[in-house]
C-alpha cells in the first residue's frame, strides 16, 4: 500500500464538474488500495475575486483579516471535493491548514511552515478516509489562520507529502508537464521524464512558472518526489527528483547531456551606468541605493576602460521596476560624476540551464558560436555552474531559443 498526496490547482477545481472529475479520479486511486491525501486550491479565480472584495471595502486592508478572507477559497474547494467523494461512496473528510495540524510561523500573509502535525491526518487515514486538506495556509501560535503567500499550495502539499514521508506527490496542473523549452517558440520541445529539483528552481525563476518555487525548495531538502501531471490526462507528467533518483530511474552510471533546458526572458530591460570611478566601494554604493529600494537586479557585468581609472557597470531589471531604477541609477550617475546612463527595454535573456554542464566544458562556446553564425549579437554574459544566460536584442530571442534548442539536440533527448 503506498501513500499519495495529490495536490489540484485552481483550474482542476474550477467547476462543479471538474471537482466530480477530481472525485473519479481519487476515487480510482483509493479503490486500488493506496491511501490518499488531496491539497486543494481555491477554485478558479477565487483568490483574485476576493481580494478585489476587499479593495472594495478598504485600501489598506489589515493583514489579519486579509488571512481571514483569502484563505476561505481553498475551503470551498475542499469542503465540495470531500461532499463529491462522499456521493461517489468514497468515505472522505475536509480539513483546514490548522485543522490537519499545519503550523505556521506568526507572520500574516506569507508565513513559512514550521512543522506539521500529524495525529489528526493520521487518525482519519486510519478510519479509511480520504483526507482533503485546503492548500495555501495554516495555523500561527495563536491559532489565527495564517497564509503562505500567493500561490502556496503546491508548498502546502510539498510539505504536507515530506511530513507524511509519502511515496510521491502530485501535483495535478493544466501544464503537461516541464518542456525543454516553451513549446510556443519550439514545437520540437519535448517533454522531460524528469528534472533535478535545481534545474527545475532555475527553469522556475526564468519564468517557466508551472510550480511555486518554495515548493520544489522544500521537496528539494526532503528528497520528495514531486509528479508534475495534466489533472484531465491520464499520462505521465514530469518527475521532479533529485540527481541520484533520476540516475536510479534512468540506469545510468552517468549523466549525459549537460543541456536539459532553455528558459527565454523578455520582461527584462537593460541599464548601463558608463564611466564610473574604477575603486573600490562604486559597485557597493551603486547596488545598495537599487536595494534600498527593493529593486531586484539580475546580471550584472563591469567592464574595464584602459586608462583603469574608470569602469562602466551595466545590469538588468524586471521590466516593470525600469523606470524606478533609471531614476536611482541617474541620481548615483550624478553623484559620482559618470559620463552618464543608458537602458534598453528592447532585450530578452535566453539560458541553458543543466547540472550536467559542469562537467562538460564546451556548452558555453557552443552556444556563443550558434548565436555568432545567426549574427545574433550578445550584450551581457552571466554563468553559473548550472546555467548560462546571454542578453541578446528582444526581436532575436525567440530565434536564439529556436536554434540553441537545435544546436544542443534537446528535441532528441530520450528521457
Ligand atoms: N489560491 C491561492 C492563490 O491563488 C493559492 C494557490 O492557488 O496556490 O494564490
Ligand atoms: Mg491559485
Amino acid at each position: 500500500m503506498s501513500l499519495i498526496v495529490h495536490k489540484y490547482g485552481g483550474t482542476s477545481v474550477g467547476t462543479p464538474e471538474k471537482i466530480k472529475n477530481v472525485a473519479r479520479r481519487v476515487k480510482k486511486v483509493k479503490d486500488q488500495g493506496d491511501q490518499v491525501v488531496v491539497v486543494v486550491s481555491a477554485m478558479g479565480h477565487t483568490t483574485d475575486e476576493l481580494i478585489d472584495l476587499m479593495n472594495q471595502v478598504t485600501d489598506s486592508p489589515d493583514p489579519r483579516e486579509y488571512d481571514m478572507l483569502v484563505s476561505t477559497g481553498e475551503q470551498v474547494s475542499a469542503a465540495l471535493l470531500a461532499m463529491a467523494l462522499q456521493a461517489s461512496g468514497c468515505p472522505a473528510i475536509s480539513l483546514t491548514g490548522g485543522q490537519a495540524g499545519v503550523v505556521t510561523e506568526d507572520i500574516y500573509k506569507k508565513a513559512r511552515i514550521k512543522e506539521i502535525k500529524l495525529d489528526r491526518i493520521k487518525e482519519e487515514l486510519k478510519e479509511n478516509k480520504v483526507v482533503v486538506i485546503t492548500g495555501f495556509q495554516g495555523e500561527d501560535s495563536k491559532g489565527d489562520i495564517i497564509t503562505i503567500g500567493r500561490g502556496g499550495s503546491d508548498t502546502s502539499a510539498v510539505a504536507i507529502a515530506a511530513a507524511l514521508k509519502a511515496d510521491v506527490c502530485d501535483i495535478y496542473t493544466d501544464v503537461d508537464g516541464v518542456y525543454t523549452t516553451d513549446p510556443r517558440i519550439v514545437p520540437e520541445a519535448r517533454k522531460l521524464k524528469y528534472i533535478s529539483y535545481e534545474e527545475m528552481l532555475e527553469l522556475a525563476s526564468l519564468g517557466a512558472q508551472v510550480l511555486h518555487p518554495r515548493s520544489v525548495e522544500c521537496a528539494s531538502i526532503y528528497n520528495m518526489i514531486i509528479h508534475l501531471r495534466h489533472s484531465q490526462k491520464e499520462v505521465d507528467g514530469t518527475f521532479i527528483m533529485s540527481p541520484a533518483q533520476i540516475l536510479k530511474e534512468v540506469g545510468k552510471m552517468e549523466k549525459q547531456e549537460a543541456v536539459r533546458g532553455i528558459a527565454l526572458d523578455e520582461n527584462i530591460a537593460k541599464i548601463g551606468l558608463l564611466r564610473v570611478p574604477d575603486r573600490p566601494g562604486i559597485a557597493a554604493r551603486i547596488f545598495g541605493a537599487l536595494a534600498k529600494e527593493k529593486i531586484n537586479v539580475d546580471m550584472i557585468i563591469q567592464s574595464i576602460h584602459s586608462s583603469g581609472q574608470f569602469a562602466d557597470m551595466a545590469f538588468t531589471v524586471d521590466k516593470p521596476e525600469l523606470k524606478k531604477a533609471l531614476e536611482v541609477a541617474e541620481k548615483i550617475a550624478a553623484e559620482l560624476k559618470a559620463e552618464g546612463v543608458v537602458h534598453d527595454r528592447d532585450v530578452a535573456k535566453v539560458s541553458l540551464v543543466g547540472i550536467g554542464m559542469v562537467s562538460q566544458p564546451g556548452t558555453a562556446s557552443k552556444m556563443f558560436e550558434t548565436l555568432a553564425e545567426a549574427k545574433i549579437n550578445i550584450q551581457l554574459i552571466s554563468t553559473s555552474e548550472i546555467k548560462i544566460s546571454c542578453v541578446v536584442k528582444a526581436a532575436d530571442g525567440k530565434k536564439a531559443v529556436q536554434l540553441l534548442h537545435k544546436a544542443f539536440n534537446l528535441d532528441k533527448i530520450i528521457q
